[in-house]
């Protein structure tokens, strides 16, 4: 293309999993519609090459980012998807209203992909996301759709009753329609790196200012040594974890924000896994407290320990939880509840019996801060809604724009949401900005 203007009916800015679905449904919907698009007569001049629709990617290739998702299994969707769970929500069901998570299965199906349940989440049966990438490419080359790599968007013009959408190196693309799925600005060594953000932002559009999620939870770097983080560094765990996020307003300072129950992966830095993911929705500095039985009720919790004193008093005291917690956890639970392990099991007393019970029912980490953005699933905030038509996904800024997928200011949990929302969005821009035509 270097040197001459590439003219398309469709640009699509970004090849991830939006802007992958948004082409393929735009080039299936010219397809079953030949009277819409003109790009093959189109005035980009002498030495101009015509595609109808092109994905333009900054990276060297596309789909960097869902190799990488769901440690490399891709959990592309859930058997439970609702629009209540999302941020946005009443925007997001009218989306889903129009395109129910049903069809975004059918979409896969028809493209070939057999689907695995676990649980709720679903995942390619070959148990590979190298599997879903192929099926999309082998889509994208049977439709005929232009990929364009290595290509950073850098301007957005309107002109004609269309765009000029310039790269950093020069090269440039003449189109009736932009679909912007330049994703957000979570793990950007895989592509995302906000950019998307600044060219919607000169076009007028709005932003909810963004933050990292989906990702670890940091103790002050003062606290790591009293914790025991060190040694507890790589242990899983199921509890129930509380989120208590500081808050102005409120005295002492502290508000449950979140619940969840779940895997919790210590770290050096502090705490991780899908428990400690979810809660990362809600950012901010704060405290989790940890429910290391939440099966039990405190009074329950007491009782056996006191029982275990009784039958198993001969133990030493560092080895009453043994049977109960892995090791390394119990002894870090009995150095934050600061009780003395010489001595004999039977040498506990009530009242330190009764702390303990306290400190397995509520384990507190205080939390300065995610890990951000390079360890981060997913990005808070972004487009704000209101500046997009839920019907079609147009500007409502400036015709003739779409967006779709994480750029647009939607998150989900864990567990196939976000890739769901990156479908269903693409999929809505693509039919609607080639119908548009
Ligand atoms: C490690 C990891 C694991 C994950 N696992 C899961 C999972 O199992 N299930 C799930 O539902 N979600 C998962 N997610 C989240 C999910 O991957 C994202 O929500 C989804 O990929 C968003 O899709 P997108 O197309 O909007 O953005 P992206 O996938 O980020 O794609 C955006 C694309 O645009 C390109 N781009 C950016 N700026 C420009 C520009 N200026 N010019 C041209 N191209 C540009 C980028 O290079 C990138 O290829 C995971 C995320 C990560 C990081």
């Amino acid at each position: 293309m270097s040197g001459n203007i590439l003219a398309a009916d469709i640009a699509v800015v970004g090849g991830g999993a939006s802007g992958i679905m948004a082409a393929i449904a735009a080039a299936r919907t010219l397809r079953e519609h030949p009277g819409k698009g003109k790009a093959s007569g189109s005035a980009a001049g002498p030495g101009s090459k015509t595609s109808r629709v092109v994905v333009l990617e900054r990276c060297d290739r596309i789909g960097r980012k869902l190799l990488a998702t769901g440690n490399g299994r891709c959990n592309f969707s859930n058997a439970g998807i609702d629009a209540s769970l999302y941020h946005s929500a009443p925007w997001v069901r009218q989306i889903y209203g129009r395109i129910p998570p049903p069809q975004v299965l059918e979409i896969f199906e028809s493209m070939g992909l057999l689907a695995r349940r676990e649980e709720n989440r679903l995942y390619p049966a070959s148990g590979t996301a190298a599997s879903v990438l192929d099926i999309l490419r082998l889509e994208m080359d049977h439709l005929q759709v232009g990929i364009h790599c290595d290509f950073a968007v850098a301007s957005l013009k309107p002109e004609n009753h269309g765009w000029l959408v310039k790269a950093a190196d020069g090269r440039q693309v003449q189109a009736r329609r932009v679909i912007m799925a330049a994703g957000g600005k979570a793990s950007p060594q895989l592509g995302s790196d906000g950019s998307g953000f600044e060219l919607m932002k000169a076009l007028g559009h709005g932003l909810r200012p963004t933050e990292a999620a989906l990702t670890g939870l940091k103790c002050p770097s003062g606290d790591l040594k009293a914790l025991g983080l060190k040694s507890l560094n790589g242990i899983r765990l199921q509890a129930k974890a509380d989120w208590y996020r500081k808050t102005a307003r409120q005295s002492p300072g502290m508000a449950l924000v979140a619940s969840e129950t779940g895997e919790i992966l210590f770290r050096e830095y502090g705490l991780s896994g899908i428990a400690i993911f979810q809660l990362s929705r809600w950012p901010g500095p704060g405290e989790i407290r940890l429910d290391l039985f939440p099966e039990m009720g405190r009074e329950a919790l007491l009782h056996r320990l006191v029982q275990m004193r009784r039958e198993l008093g001969w133990r030493n005291r560092g080895d009453l939880l043994a049977g109960m917690l892995h090791k390394r956890v119990s002894q870090a639970v009995l150095q934050y509840a600061g009780l003395d392990t010489k001595g004999k099991s039977e040498d506990f007393s009530d009242r330190e019996l009764g702390h303990l019970a306290d400190v397995l029912k509520s384990w507190r980490f205080p939390i300065a801060g995610s890990t951000g953005w390079p360890q981060a699933q997913i990005t808070l905030g972004g487009l704000l809604v209101r500046d997009f038509d839920p019907a079609t996904l147009e500007s409502r800024i400036v015709p003739g724009m779409y967006a779709a997928g994480e750029i647009l200011d939607v998150d989900g949990p864990c567990g196939g949401f976000n890739l769901h929302w990156a479908w269903a969005s693409g999929w809505l821009a693509g039919t609607r900005s080639a119908l548009s035509l």
